[in-house]
């Protein structure tokens, strides 16, 4: 049985000795500590937080911002045994074959590694989130919860497509994995303790040491065979910036790519459509909400490769009269009172075993048969363009461990306002000609993007992969360029973050790399 080693309260010592060091314990951190363990290697896994969150160590998360405006770096993002998974939503989905490619338009290549590479590790990542392997297939996912799939808009029109996600249901990696890492002899553990910086040999070749310290003052030196950062998308940036001792600007920056091309899942609410009776209600965002379950609508791989636009898609989010919605809950106790049936036995057993499921599926479609909404309002995806002026920095003022802050800046360009607009075009234009619905269009242009973008607590690029040195700071297999013994994991690596939540592909390139690292050790 393996002992949670608190730095604050332990005595560690001056130096740590490790095989490998993981810095961070968050999704990627804790995939890579469990199969590097299932093969028998050591890992010294460091985690900044404890097991649950607390407010100093989350205030180190406190940072800049600059550009349009983003969450409270405080607080999209956790700084805990388990990291942001701890608030996850859970909603998963594999990148698009479209999503590797080249961004052609903006001059950059695609990732190293593509789709049919990522099948296996893709696969696995299934089985660590526990979600079914059909999730490409929105007809087979909707067929199985019951419902018509004869109205998927695919089988209507050439141009549109359905994307769904999977819901990783009891994944917050901190808790579910704690236990197992406790009981692994080839894990060891320490929390509240903070990596601030990495020293490199004098070459500039290999990371010697990780300098590492806790708020209540320790300073520990922590040196292994390898290190991976695993400390999430911003803060791996960060590390890499603020170990610049050896290396001006920062480990792996000779290119000046640390920190760019930091990437979100933008999305805002734009137009309007009134549907008519042909409007599929599988569309709409509340209707299958309520079974955990979504139906986008995507446009076709071959209209956005024709058009020069990134991956799109449209959620259609109800707009009731509030009359008619309390018109139509007085009208449902009626239902009440109608002479008993078979059906209605099955239907109250159903209610007293799943009350939650019951009431999905019984009053919330009933509201769909009594109510139309007055209008939809679409919601906007898409995979933001990597810009490389959207990025991280370092600011001038330090945290309490002498860390200097992050400073963040998000913007835009072109291609996003380009994606968006084109997107919506297509979405009106297609349901219009079906005769599902009629459209007040708001035209998209730059300011309105910037005027009304959320993120989706999504953060992707800053460390980028790319085989090329000059366009990015890791290579195919996660190491950073001209650092021998020095990888990232997290979705900082992604050189394009698609639409969906970047979890699961986090999980598969982490099993991916652990392969890699595996291989390795066997070389060696
Ligand atoms: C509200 C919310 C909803 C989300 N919903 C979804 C969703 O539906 N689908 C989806 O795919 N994704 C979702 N995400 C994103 C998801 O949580 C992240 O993609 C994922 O957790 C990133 O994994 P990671 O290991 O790279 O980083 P994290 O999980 O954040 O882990 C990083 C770990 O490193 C530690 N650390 C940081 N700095 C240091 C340091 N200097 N020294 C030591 N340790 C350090 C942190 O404490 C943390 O434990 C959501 C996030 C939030 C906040």
């Amino acid at each position: 049985m393996t002992t949670f080693v608190d730095a604050e309260r332990a005595e560690l010592g001056p130096v740590l000795d490790a095989d490998t060091c993981i810095v961070g314990a968050g999704a990627a951190g804790i995939t890579l500590a469990m199969d590097l363990a299932a093969r028998k290697q050591h890992v010294l896994l460091v985690e900044a937080g404890a097991e649950s969150i607390e407010g100093q160590t989350q205030n180190l998360y406190v940072g800049e911002q600059t550009g349009v405006p983003y969450y409270d770096l405080a607080s999209c993002r956790l700084r805990y045994w388990g990291g942001s998974s701890n608030h996850w939503s859970g909603y998963c989905r594999a990148n698009d074959p479209i999503d590797y490619q080249p961004r052609l338009q903006l001059g950059l290549p695609g990732w190293p590694v593509n789709g049919q590479e990522l099948a296996p590790f893709i696969a696995r990542a299934t089985k660590t989130l526990e979600i079914d392997t059909d999730f490409f297939d929105p007809a087979a996912q909707l067929r199985r919860a019951g419902f018509d799939t004869s109205q998927l808009l695919e089988k209507q029109s050439t141009a549109l497509v359905t994307k769904n996600f999977q819901l990783a249901r009891n994944i917050r990696f901190g808790p579910r994995f704690r236990p197992d890492i406790a009981a692994n002899p080839y894990i060891r553990p320490v929390e509240n303790l903070n990596v601030v910086k990495l020293v490199l040999d004098q070459h500039g070749r290999r990371v010697v040491a990780a300098e590492a310290r806790t708020l209540g003052g320790k300073t520990v030196r922590i040196v292994a065979r390898r290190f991976v950062l695993a400390a999430h998308a911003i803060e791996n940036a960060r590390l890499l910036l603020e170990s610049d001792d050896r290396s001006p600007g920062g480990i792996g920056n000779g290119a000046d790519q640390v920190g760019r091309n930091f990437m979100e899942h933008p999305q805002f609410q734009a137009s309007r459509m009134i549907p008519s009776d042909r409007f599929p209600a599988l569309y709409d965002f509340q209707y299958l909400g309520n079974f955990r379950l979504n139906a986008n609508l995507s446009i076709s791989e071959k209209l956005m490769r024709e058009r020069g636009i990134l991956s799109y898609y449209c959620r259609f989010m109800p707009v009731y009269a509030e009359e008619e919605v309390s018109r139509a809950v007085s009208r449902l106790p009626n239902r009440l009172f109608q002479p008993a049936s078979q059906g209605l036995f099955r239907d109250v057993v159903t209610a007293l075993g799943d009350p939650r499921g019951a009431f999905a599926k019984y009053v919330v479609r009933d509201m769909h048969r009594y109510v139309q909404p007055l209008y939809y309002m679409l919601e906007h995806r898409t995979d933001q363009a990597p810009n490389p002026d959207s990025r991280v920095t370092l600011a001038d003022k330090r945290d309490k461990l002498g860390q200097r802050l992050v400073r963040l800046h998000w913007d835009f360009t072109d291609l996003d306002v380009k994606t968006f607009a084109t997107g919506q075009d297509t979405v009106a234009h297609e349901l219009s000609a079906l005769g599902m619905g009629r459209f007040q269009l708001e035209p998209i242009t730059m300011d309105l993007l910037r005027d009304r973008v959320k993120g989706h607590y999504h953060h992707m690029g800053t460390t980028r992969m790319s085989d090329d040195p000059a366009q990015g700071v890791v290579d195919r297999n996660q190491k950073v360029h001209g650092v021998d013994n020095l990888w990232v994991a997290g979705s900082s690596v992604f050189p394009s973050g698609g639409y969906s939540g970047p979890t699961m592909m986090i999980v598969a390139m982490t099993h991916r790399l652990a392969d890699h690292l595996a291989t390795q050790s066997a070389a060696a």
